[in-house]
């Protein structure tokens, strides 16, 4: 009966397996077509710099917005596209259209933006040709783009990948900067913040402590956070900020800059220029 069981067992881990293999395959079927009919889109989410709660930039999120059907996450098609490699031509136009819609928020406002970018991106030869040619195209000055990436970008098993860090100090070398997205959630070496081209630690949304949390562990392992990346001389970012009380908190341990839902949910681009605005009502840019 055991064996039985376990060949039961084995047949439906099978079928899933299958199941969702054939689903993966008609997301990149759908989503190859996906850009040439103009499926895709950009929404915004405000970067907000705690001292005067003011916008300093915004981070460029995905949208799939297939012709009458809901809106489809990220979460739901970039792990296809990285298998697939239609994260390559899908990477490079949401940082044209990024840059080229940012151009104009950082004229008037000084706004910059971020732009994720998937390890497989950086796996291409021409990766900082590509962004060089997306700043040039939209007139958007490289000090105003930051290039998120994960831990697992530049480590692997422990060994940082020479193209991934070649590629950054590259265009780092023109002023765009470098973040570590989701910081805490990949790789346990921390030597690599001290090796790496970065410049930005965003702290991962599961650090903040929950609603109601106020034992000192939460709260010391996000100082601990803030701290290792002021020692280091890096700017830090705490994401996925939802509550008054985390802001209050994020603020009593010098965290520079925040994101969440507390302040805004990603935005459409025209809600975003009506934000950004309203942001800078009456004030000159600095
Ligand atoms: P991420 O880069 O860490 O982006 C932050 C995610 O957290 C976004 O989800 C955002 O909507 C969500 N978020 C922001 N504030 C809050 C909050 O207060 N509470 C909660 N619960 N969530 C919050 P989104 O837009 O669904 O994107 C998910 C992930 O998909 C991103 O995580 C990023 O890894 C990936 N992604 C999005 N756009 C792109 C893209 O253009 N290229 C690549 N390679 N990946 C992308
Ligand atoms: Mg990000
Ligand atoms: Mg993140
Ligand atoms: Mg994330």
């Amino acid at each position: 009966a055991a064996k039985e069981a376990g060949r039961n067992q084995l047949a439906l881990f099978d079928r899933e397996l299958r199941a969702k293999r054939l689903e993966t395959a008609r997301t990149v079927e759908r989503l190859r077509g996906a850009i040439d009919r103009d499926e895709l889109l950009v929404y915004y989410q405000p970067l907000i710099r705690l001292a005067d709660e003011r916008i300093t930039g915004v981070e460029a999120l995905i949208r799939w917005q297939p012709a009458g059907e809901r809106m489809i996450p990220p979460d739901r098609f970039i792990g296809a596209a990285e298998d697939s490699g239609l994260i390559v031509p899908i990477g490079a136009w949401v940082l044209q259209e990024s840059c080229r819609v940012a151009a104009g928020w950082h004229r008037r406002h000084g706004t910059v933006v971020s732009v994720n970018v998937s390890p497989r991106q950086l796996r291409e030869p021409d990766f900082g040709a590509m962004v060089l040619d997306a700043l040039r195209s939209s007139a958007l000055p490289p000090e105003a783009l930051i290039l998120e990436i994960t831990e697992g970008v530049l480590v692997n098993s422990g060994v940082a990948t020479e193209q991934a860090i070649s590629h950054l100090s590259m265009v780092r070398s023109h002023g765009v900067r470098v973040a570590i997205d989701d910081f805490g959630t990949g790789y346990s070496s921390l030597a690599y913040l001290r090796d790496l081209p970065i410049d930005h630690i965003k702290i991962d949304r599961s650090f903040m402590p929950a609603p109601g949390v106020t034992d000192p562990a939460s709260r010391n392992l996000v100082k601990a956070i803030i701290d290792l990346a002021a020692g280091l001389e890096l700017s830090v970012i705490a994401e996925g900020v939802e509550t008054a009380e985390q802001v209050t908190l994020l603020r009593e341990l010098g965290c520079e800059r925040a994101q969440g839902f507390y302040f805004s949910r990603p935005v459409p681009e025209a809600d975003a220029d009506t934000l950004i605005a309203e942001d800078h009502h009456g004030t000159v840019r600095a």
